[in-house]
């Protein structure tokens, strides 16, 4: 029989129409698809197990001879129960069979089989309640390694292995297409794509499954890579705003900052200026724990772009983050002759009207603002460059939504937290990458303090002594009102790492609004008190967040809407109530707030749950103060699906997973940074991908075209 991986499944023998409609269930129509249908799993039978106390409870392979005659007798429900004695040499245990009364006709007394089930102790002995009986026969060895696949209705176990076996031995050698060309296989070091199929399917051992796993997730990989880099080479293809060399020097800018770069703030800029400076359009993200000092890597841009006669768009995602970096760039900026502007949704009408005249006639040079800068009526002279502010929380469609209001021009992107590289590749892979990897001098680390409500007398005792000492509080809640079960939901989307709430009992939530009443009324009558929540109107919140930063309030209750970027210098201490329910990246973003001047600051978590992975987590952040550690340790725990949200609901399913079967963010790091760089290679040597060996990966690209970066950019 000649077939190939295009052949419909229905040429295999034992495999007939009506099993083929269930099959489709699973997405399996071709032979192709057949063998992409990885088992989700191995039983390892050649691991013979022992019928004694420490094999009780496992699932595992036994080989025992029957020593008593199978008996079937009937139980309710009009079913049967099938049992006799097994012997492994040593002890007995009893085989339980529900409703299948035909192993009598198997069971011979003498005879050994191998059985796979799990081992319990009843009240007369071991029994064991096996789901598969293998017998064991002179000249036929048993495999070691049984698949298990995933499964529909009409399609068991023993039929998809069979039919997969089938299909194995049927195609000839020339049936199996390589797309990855000879030379990226290489240089990955994977298999053949034939003995991939032979590994994963059929394995002896261990070392076989992870040798036709490895093949699969390079492939998988290197695909996306290929697409990413293809994104990222087309614009290396287009020609964009260049800057001058003299214009962009930037000893004015450096001269006027109230601080020294550090060296790694000064190696993003110069990597920056490098960019603008070059033939073609920046796409750069800058990456840094928090407090590391990025907002200065993106003025030092805006200054080069203003410097060249263009117009700088900054966009942040919330009016309170959009307002502080106005007030703080634009006092800077006055000084050097820049003349900038804010635009967001609550300026009045007339407000808006002046500010879209001015950046339509250029006389405003930098303009600062929230999504409203997307609206239509906002027209630039010309913009020369896009900066966007903890770009997770837009989504990137918005991304490109801005730099459409002018000619290609350069981007720049801050990164609200700190990502781990791989998450960075991939969710940003079309981006270069400059990392601010230092903080500046002088910086405390934040004391991290884990307490219970029995701490409560003490804890307040605390605040009542920083506030006295000048300094101001921060205390956060997941929740806005009390009775709600509901942690307070983003004011815009954002990188969410979840924390599991329903495997464990967790305590009752408190409330941002009955929190700071107690506060004013009880605790505290003579500080000044108040509140912030989502809920809130932007001018409210501006005019919440404006009183703090000017010191009129002592303790602000919050919920985290003031997690990212917010920055007091006076604040000293946070507090974070129901310190169980937040991500640990959150944690880190909410801890990032305080510790940013000069004085001892200090974070306290403040939990009642009793549940161990809750007290673990909260352990890591006590010790930990790495951003980037504390964000991969929030990979591992979550999964990569709780740091992304790009924006709508269809582009988030076609990422939830990226279209791995196989490959894991977390566990294949190795292997996707060899593919980005080969991928890169590649696509350099042959961008259109037209050359003979990369016709079959140019093929499968286009097929998988929808569940990459470059095409939601
Ligand atoms: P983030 O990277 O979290 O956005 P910011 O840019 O808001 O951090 O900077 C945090 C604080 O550090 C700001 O108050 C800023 O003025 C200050 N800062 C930034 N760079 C330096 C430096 N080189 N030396 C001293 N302070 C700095
Ligand atoms: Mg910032």
């Amino acid at each position: 029989m000649n077939i190939d991986f295009e052949s419909p499944v229905t040429v295999l023998s034992g495999c007939g129409k009506k099993r083929a409609e269930h099959l489709k269930v699973l997405g399996i129509e071709n032979i192709g698809q057949l063998l992409r249908h990885f088992p989700r799993g191995y039983q390892n039978r050649g691991d013979v197990k022992p019928i004694d106390k420490s094999s009780v409870g496992i699932q595992g392979a036994y080989v025992l001879t029957v020593s008593s005659v199978p008996v079937s007798v009937r139980i309710p429900g009009g079913r049967t129960l099938t049992k006799c004695k097994g012997f492994d040499g040593d002890r007995s245990a009893t085989l339980v069979f529900f409703n299948r009364p035909y192993v009598k006709d198997i069971l011979n007394v003498g005879c050994t089989f191998r059985f796979w089930g799990k081992l319990s102790e009843g009240k007369t002995g071991f029994e064991l309640f096996p789901s598969a009986i293998e017998p064991i026969t002179d000249g036929r060895e048993l495999k070691k390694l049984i698949p298990i696949y995933p499964l529909t209705e009409g399609i068991t176990q023993s039929f998809i292995s069979g039919i997969i076996l089938n299909a194995l031995t049927s195609l000839s050698p020339g049936a199996y297409k390589e797309v990855l060309p000879e030379r990226i296989r290489k240089a990955l070091g994977v298999c053949e794509i034939s003995e991939a199929y032979k590994n994963i399917h059929t394995p002896e051992n261990a070392e076989m499954v992870e040798i036709g796993r490895n093949r699969f997730i390079a492939e998988e990989l290197f695909i996306f890579a290929c697409s990413v880099a293809g994104a990222k080479s087309g614009r290396k293809g287009i020609s964009g705003k260049k800057m001058d060399a003299a214009k962009s020097r930037l000893y004015d800018f450096v001269d006027s900052l109230p601080y020294t770069l550090t060296r790694a703030q000064s190696k993003v800029i110069s990597e920056i200026r490098k960019d603008m400076t070059g033939d073609h359009p920046m796409a750069r993200l800058v990456s840094g724990d928090v407090g590391s000092g990025k907002t200065v890597c993106a003025a030092a841009a805006a200054y080069i772009a203003v410097k060249n006669g263009t117009q700088c768009a900054l966009m942040a995602p919330t009016e309170i983050l959009a307002s502080q970096h106005f007030r703080e760039l634009s006092g800077f900026f006055e000084k050097l002759n820049i003349k900038c502007g804010y635009l967001s949704g609550s300026l009045t009408a007339a407000q808006k009207r002046n500010v879209c005249k001015k950046l339509e006639s250029g006389d405003i040079d930098f303009v600062i603002g929230t999504h409203a800068l997307l609206s239509e009526g906002v027209v630039f002279k010309d913009l020369g460059l896009v900066i966007t502010d903890e770009q997770h929380r837009f989504g990137v469609f918005q991304r490109a939504g801005l730099t459409e209001k002018g000619e290609r021009p350069h981007v720049l992107v801050m990164s609200a937290t700190p990502i781990p590289r791989t998450l960075a590749l991939i969710l940003c892979g079309d981006l270069d990458i400059s990392v601010v990897d230092e903080l500046p001098p002088g910086r405390q680390p934040v004391d991290t303090i884990v307490i219970g409500e029995r701490h409560r007398e003490r804890l307040n005792g605390f605040i009542k002594a920083q506030v006295e000492s000048g300094k101001q509080v921060y205390i956060v809640c997941p929740a806005v009102e009390n009775s709600e079960e509901d942690v307070e939901k983003d004011e815009s989307d954002f990188i969410r790492f979840y924390v599991e709430v329903n495997t464990e009992k967790l305590p009752k939530l408190k409330s941002a609004v009955e929190y700071e009443e107690n506060l004013r009324t009880k605790v505290f009558p003579q500080f000044k008190t108040a509140f912030i929540h989502g809920r809130m109107s932007g001018a409210e919140k501006y005019d919440i967040m404006n009183r703090f930063k000017n010191g009129d309030i002592d303790i602000l209750v919050s919920t985290t809407v003031i997690e990212v970027g917010v920055n007091v210098p006076n604040a000293t201490l946070m507090i974070v109530e129901n310190a169980e329910r937040f991500g640990l990246s959150q944690l880190h973003q909410l801890r990032g707030r305080v510790g940013r001047g000069k004085d001892k600051a200090y974070c306290i978590l403040v939990s009642d749950a009793s549940g161990e992975k809750a007290k673990e987590r909260l352990e890591i952040m006590k010790k930990v103060s790495d951003g980037y550690k504390i964000a991969k340790y929030d990979l591992e725990m979550r999964g990569p699906g709780n740091f992304i949200n790009f924006g709508s609901e269809k582009s988030f399913r076609q990422h939830g997973a990226f279209g791995f079967k196989l490959a894991g963010l977390c566990t294949d790091t190795v292997m996707l940074e060899k593919c980005f760089a080969e991928a890169e290679k590649l696509i350099a040597d042959d961008p259109g991908l037209v050359s003979e060996e990369n016709a079959l990966l140019a093929k499968a690209l286009k097929k998988t075209q929808g569940l990459t970066v470059s095409t939601i950019n």
